[in-house]
C-alpha cells in the first residue's frame, strides 16, 4: 500500500503576483487501519463528545443513528455540503483556500503560461476541426479563482475568427464565494444576474458578445444547446468523491454473512459455494472511540476512521464490475482499490457532448440516466482536456488524503476545514469515454512537463523573459517567470511536471493526433 504525504515545499516567488506560493506534491495518504469490527460499539457517545467542527458533529451523530457511511458520502459532505463543506461554506467565513496563506496552489496560479497554452490548445483544436464560425461553447469544471479561464479567454480573444464563433462560456462551480471571485475577474463590473430555473449569468470582459453562465453541476449543462463544446477540467476530478474496496479472502467471509440490499433480504448469490472466491468489501467511515475524559489528549485526534464492511454492499457488488482492470487485484487478498463513479458519469456527460451517445449498447453501463440526452450527434465536434494528478495506467490505491496549509494530513481531521482529494484514475476515464460514444478518441494521459513542452511552453517562457526589461526590476520579474515555469515542468518530487497528467477526448478523425499528444497544428 503506497504511503503518501505532502512534502514541505519550497516557497518560491509567484511569477504572476510576486506572492510566495507553495506546491502541491504528493507523498502520503491514509491507511486502512482495521479490519471488520462492530460499528455500533464506538458510536454511542456522539452527542456528548467535543467535535472539531459542526460538520464532524453532524456526521458523527448521523452515523450513530444510521450506521457507517461510504467514503464517497463522507467526501461529498466534507467538500460540498451546504452545512459546513470545504468549498461551499468555508470561504464564506473569509478563508481563501488558494495561495501561500491557504491550503494549496494550482498551476494556473503559478504561471500565466499554463492558461495561455491551454487556450492555444483549444484554438489548435478549433482549427483542426474546420474553423467553425458559430456554435462554440467554452466550458470549465471547477474554475477556482477563475485564473485559468481568464488566461484562456485572453488568449482565445486574440484569434478573432475563433473568438467570434464562441456563443457562451459555461462554468460549473459549487462554491458561491469562488463563483463571486470568478465573476469579478472575468466580468469586471457587469452585474451577476440570477437565471430563472437555476444558475447565474454575466457578460464576459474578454469576449463582450458572450455571456458567462454559472451552474453548480455538470449534469445541468444543456445538452441540446451545446453544439461544439471546448471543455477544460483542471484539478476538478481529484475533488470528486471516491468509493474504496478491499479484497477479502474467502477464508475471512463467514458463511452466514448476508448481503445488504434495499429490501434487506439475504442475496441467494451469497451461498457457501461462492465462498471459494475472494470478494470486494467496501471501506466505510465511522467515528473513532471518543477520547478518554480522565486523560484527555492535547489535540483532538481524528474523529473518524476506516473500517471494512462486514458484508457486501450494493457499491461493492456493482462498482468493481465496471472494469476488468480490477479482476486481477481481487485475486490478491487485501488489495485496495479506489473507484470514482462520479468521475465516470461526468466523463460520460462530457464525452457525449462531443460525440453523442452510442447507437449500439456498447456504452449502456456508463450511459447517463437523463432521458433528455440526445442519443446521436450527426457530426462529432469539440474537445475535452482533463489535467489532474494520478497514475497514468494503474488503479489508484489508498490515495485519499487531507490537504491543509500545503501539507497532507489525515482526511479525518477537522471535517469541512480540510481539502480532500484522491488520485484520478485516468485509465478509468479513458475506458468510460470510449464506452460512452463511438465517435471519440482519447489521447494521453501524458505528463504535464511533456505536454507543456510540446505546446511551446519554453518558447513562451523565453518571450516573456525577453519582454521583462532590463535593470533590477526586470531581473526580479525574470526570476519569477523562470521559477514559475520550472515548477510547472520540474519532474522531481518538488515539481508538477511528472505527477500531473494531461488527457484529451476529441472526435475520432482517421487517427488524427491533437497537438501536445504527438500531432501538429
Ligand atoms: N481549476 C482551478 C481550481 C481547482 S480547486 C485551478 O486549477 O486553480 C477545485 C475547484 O472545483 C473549486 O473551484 C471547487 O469549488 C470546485 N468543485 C469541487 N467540487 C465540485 C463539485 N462537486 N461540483 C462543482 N464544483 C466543484
Amino acid at each position: 500500500m503506497a504511503a503518501k504525504v505532502y512534502a514541505p515545499f519550497q516557497s518560491l516567488s509567484n511569477s504572476r503576483s510576486g506572492r510566495q506560493l507553495a506546491l502541491r506534491t504528493v507523498q502520503e495518504g491514509w491507511r486502512v487501519s482495521c479490519c471488520s469490527r462492530s460499528f455500533s460499539s464506538t458510536a454511542k457517545p456522539a452527542s456528548s463528545r467535543a467535535w472539531s467542527t459542526p460538520l464532524a458533529k453532524n456526521l458523527g451523530e448521523a452515523i450513530t443513528t444510521t450506521g457507517p457511511i461510504s467514503i464517497a458520502k463522507y467526501m461529498r459532505e466534507c467538500l460540498t455540503s451546504p452545512n459546513g463543506g470545504y468549498y461551499t461554506t468555508q470561504d464564506a467565513e473569509g478563508v481563501d483556500q488558494f495561495g501561500k496563506t491557504g491550503d494549496f496552489v494550482t498551476s494556473p496560479e503559478i504561471s500565466q503560461i499554463f492558461g495561455e497554452l491551454v487556450g492555444v490548445w483549444f484554438v489548435a483544436e478549433w482549427m483542426s476541426q474546420g474553423k467553425r464560425t458559430e456554435g462554440v461553447d467554452i466550458v470549465e469544471l471547477g474554475p477556482g479563482r477563475g485564473t485559468l479561464m481568464d488566461d484562456m479567454l485572453r488568449t482565445i480573444s486574440r484569434f478573432t475568427p475563433m473568438a467570434s464563433s464562441v456563443e457562451s462560456v459555461r462554468l460549473i462551480e459549487a462554491s458561491p464565494t469562488l463563483r463571486a471571485a470568478q465573476h469579478k475577474l472575468l466580468c469586471g463590473n457587469t452585474p451577476l444576474e440570477e437565471i430563472e430555473g437555476g444558475g447565474f449569468k454575466s457578460k464576459c470582459k474578454h469576449l463582450p458578445h458572450v455571456s458567462i453562465i454559472w451552474q453548480e453541476d455538470a449534469t445541468a449543462l444543456p445538452k441540446d444547446d451545446i453544439k461544439t463544446p471546448f471543455i477544460v477540467a483542471h484539478e476538478f476530478f481529484d475533488a470528486l468523491p471516491i468509493n474504496a474496496f478491499t479484497s477479502v479472502s474467502s477464508k475471512q467471509i463467514s458463511s452466514s454473512s448476508t448481503i445488504t440490499t434495499s429490501s434487506r433480504t439475504p442475496d441467494p448469490r451469497n451461498t457457501p459455494t461462492k465462498l471459494s472466491h475472494n470478494e470486494w468489501r467496501e471501506l466505510l467511515v465511522s467515528p473513532t472511540a471518543p477520547p478518554s475524559l480522565l486523560n484527555p489528549p492535547k489535540s483532538i485526534p481524528p474523529e473518524f476512521e476506516i473500517s471494512v464492511a462486514p458484508t457486501a454492499t450494493p457499491n461493492s457488488r456493482l462498482l468493481p464490475t465496471l472494469s476488468s482492470r480490477y479482476d486481477a487485484l481481487l485475486a490478491m487478498p487485501h488489495s485496495t482499490i479506489e473507484i470514482c463513479s462520479e468521475a465516470r458519469s461526468t466523463t460520460t456527460t462530457l464525452t457525449q457532448l462531443i460525440g453523442g451517445a452510442p447507437k449500439t449498447n456498447a456504452g449502456a453501463m456508463v450511459r447517463p440516466s437523463s432521458s433528455a440526452f440526445p442519443m446521436t450527434k450527426s457530426t462529432p465536434s469539440g474537445a475535452a482536456l482533463i489535467i489532474d494528478y494520478g497514475p497514468a495506467n494503474t488503479v489508484p490505491v489508498s490515495t485519499l488524503r487531507g490537504i491543509r496549509a500545503h501539507r497532507t494530513c489525515s482526511p479525518f481531521e477537522s471535517p469541512g476545514r480540510v481539502d480532500l482529494s484522491a488520485d484520478v484514475d485516468f485509465l478509468a476515464l479513458a475506458e468510460t469515454a470510449l464506452a460512452s460514444s463511438e465517435t471519440v478518441a482519447v489521447h494521453g494521459p501524458v505528463e504535464q512537463a511533456d505536454w507543456l513542452g510540446a505546446m511551446g511552453g519554453k518558447e513562451r517562457c523565453d518571450a516573456l523573459l525577453a519582454k521583462a526589461g532590463p535593470g533590477p526590476g526586470g531581473e526580479e520579474i525574470k526570476g519569477r517567470i523562470r521559477a514559475g515555469w520550472n515548477r510547472l515542468v520540474n519532474k522531481g518530487p518538488d515539481g508538477m511536471g511528472k505527477v500531473y497528467k494531461v488527457m484529451a477526448i476529441v472526435p475520432e478523425d482517421k487517427g488524427r493526433r491533437p497537438v501536445g499528444f504527438g500531432g501538429d497544428i
